[in-house]
């Protein structure tokens, strides 16, 4: 998920949804269940023994007493211990600058600190962060036609007319949310050049996912955008008092005739910056928060382009109201003008819109189709020049998690976390050069990651079933069917106190467990006994177990597992 979505709506903020989705390497590395997982990884088996083993040779060297250590080296800086002694008990850095310990201390190899060794290697990355989904590009290869479609219908705005509304529609990682932050920038860039009144507002629906809040920060963004206006304007007709005071003529170039006049505007405009009241995060009746927001947005002239950002989230959540409400607003405005840019990651979502908002909405709609292995190759080799330090990746790298996201609908930012991921990984095993191995494993624990998330985040009932099919799979059973699991999940729910669900809703919460890849079930033909289901686990065990144990609404299920045991026994 994406990084910068969620901590910011605003534009040039960063974007949140990215991080939510980022399953960055480094975020999971705290969870113990994604270290089990990594356990089979030889990279993380590098580093993980490498560290013991530094932490103990630079204990052996620190030691007051040589003859501990077999090593030759140690033994050979026979002044080294009576120094370090006496220095440690009078309390004094060993690498105080007045006492020439370098020679002895630092040029020993042994002596390696507990990053020394990490440091040691070449590193691999030159800037990571160009990997990281809150960076914004400035090359976008493939996208060319959706970025020119975009700026020549948002042209306008520079002319000072209303660009007609934009739907844009694509999968997650297709690069919609990087091409209309891209577009937006030149756009701001370009108005500022010529000095139009153009802004841009970015707003993350998945983070500001209510009427109120995305009416709220439009509100707030332009009230501010309006005190720096007028904070402005006020210091400029200042200046034109103090200028005319001394020389009437001053005047004879503005709107005013006298300097009377000017400070009546001054006085009016600092009128207008109290009035200017920021919408607080809850509590308005919206129609107050709307209004807010209208007076400040037409305060003066100007074209606006809301850009919503992940759109379908918003209209799931709280309906269609605030994509009707801004869809009518230009007809009341008398300064200014809006336009509204959707991105939408749900090709049907416009299905569930009133069709007064559907056909205002999508006036203009731009597809971002899935790229293919080639496309992910082109952008992944754009970034990677950037990210790596030259000659740091093999070959075969950047086409393997081209192929692995060209199978996830041809996700961007897959690839290019497998790619981070995988210098990452090379990196903690201290390779010199990221290979086809780590991307592979690089794959692996993104999968696993996303595992883990979709196991944490089931509903208690789904976990207890989940857990009923890991019992099963751990006592050896193979071909569980729906009857084996319901069973085992009635004891499970007596143990922990559960409601007990009937065995139809439990076949359901299967199939539902099976349509997210967790569990693999197939209907199979018991004759005249009818049918039954037969799954088995899809996901590793330990892990998915390590999982469901950490949720403390499943309480004590570990001790259940004994009942289990004893039925297979008998
Ligand atoms: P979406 O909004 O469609 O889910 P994003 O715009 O967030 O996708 O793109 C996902 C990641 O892939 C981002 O890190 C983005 O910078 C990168 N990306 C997507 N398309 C391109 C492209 N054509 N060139 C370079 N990077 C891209
Ligand atoms: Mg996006």
């Amino acid at each position: 998920m994406d990084e910068d979505e969620h901590t910011s709506g605003t534009q040039g903020g960063n974007d949140s949804s990215e991080a939510a989705t980022d399953n960055d390497a480094a975020g999971t590395e705290s969870d113990p269940t994604s270290e089990d997982s990594t356990e089979n990884n030889e990279s993380t088996d590098g580093s993980k023994t490498s560290l013991p083993t530094t932490a103990s040779s630079n204990d052996s060297s620190v030691s007051d007493d040589p003859s501990v250590s077999d090593d030759p080296s140690v033994s050979d800086d026979i002044s080294l211990p009576d120094d370090t002694t006496s220095l440690e008990s009078s309390g004094r850095d060993r690498s105080s600058p007045d006492v020439d310990l370098d020679g002895v201390v630092l040029d020993d190899t042994d002596n390696q600190g507990l990053f020394d060794d990490l440091l040691s290697g070449e590193p691999i990355f030159e800037n990571k962060e160009v990997l990281r989904p809150s960076y914004t590009p400035h090359e976008l290869p493939h996208r060319n036609d959706q970025i020119n479609r975009m700026a020549t219908i948002l042209v306008s705005a520079l002319r000072g007319e209303t660009p007609s509304n934009i739907l844009i529609y694509g999968k997650t990682g297709t690069g919609k949310t990087a091409s209309a932050k891209f577009v937006s920038q030149e756009l701001e860039s370009t108005s500022q050049k010529y000095d139009v009144p153009c802004e841009v507002e970015y707003i993350n629906c998945e983070v500001t996912d209510t009427q109120y809040r995305v009416l709220a920060q439009l509100a707030n963004t332009f009230i501010e955008k309006n005190q720096t206006v007028i904070a402005d304007r006020i210091e400029r007709y200042q200046q034109l008092v103090s200028t005319a005071a001394d020389d009437p003529s001053a005047l004879a170039s503005t709107e005013f005739s006298t300097v009377a006049e000017v400070e009546s505007r001054i006085e009016q405009l600092e009128d207008d910056a109290d009035d200017m009241e920021e919408v607080p995060m809850t509590g308005w009746p919206t129609d107050r928060v709307y209004t807010t927001f209208f007076d400040a947005v037409d305060y003066h002239e100007r074209v606006v382009v809301i850009m919503l950002d992940e759109i379908d989230k918003l209209v799931e959540k709280s309906g269609d109201d605030t994509l009707y409400n801004l869809s009518r607003m230009n007809s009341e405005l008398a300064n200014s003008r809006i336009s509204i840019m959707g991105i939408s990651n749900d090709l049907k979502f416009t299905d569930f819109l009133d069709p007064r908002v559907k056909s205002s909405l999508g006036e203009e709609e731009i597809v971002f189709p899935p790229y293919d292995a080639n496309q992910l190759r082109d952008i992944l080799q754009h970034r990677a020049d950037i990210a790596f330090k030259r000659d740091a990746l093999t070959d075969d790298v950047i086409p393997l998690c081209a192929a692995f996201a060209a199978q996830e609908h041809g996700d961007a930012r897959r690839a290019l976390d497998l790619l981070r991921t995988a210098g990452e990984l090379a990196e903690r095993s201290q390779a010199e050069i990221v290979a086809e191995k780590h991307v592979r494993q690089a794959q692996d624990k993104i999968e696993l990651d996303r595992v883990v998330e979709v196991v944490r985040t089931l509903p208690t009932q789904s976990k207890i079933v989940l857990f009923a099919v890991i019992l099963l799979e751990k006592n050896g059973v193979h071909n569980i069917n729906t009857g084996e699991v319901f069973n085992i999940y009635k004891r499970l729910c007596e143990e922990i106190d559960a409601d007990v669900l009937t065995q139809r809703r439990v076949t359901d919460l299967i199939s539902e467990l099976d349509m997210l890849g967790i569990v693999n079930a197939v209907v199979v033909s018991k004759g005249r006994y009818g049918r039954t289901k037969e799954m088995g686990l899809s996901v590793p065990v330990e892990e998915t177990e390590a999982v469901l144990l950490s949720d403390s609404r499943l309480g004590d299920i570990e001790n259940a597992q004994p009942f289990v045991q004893a039925r297979f026994d008998n």
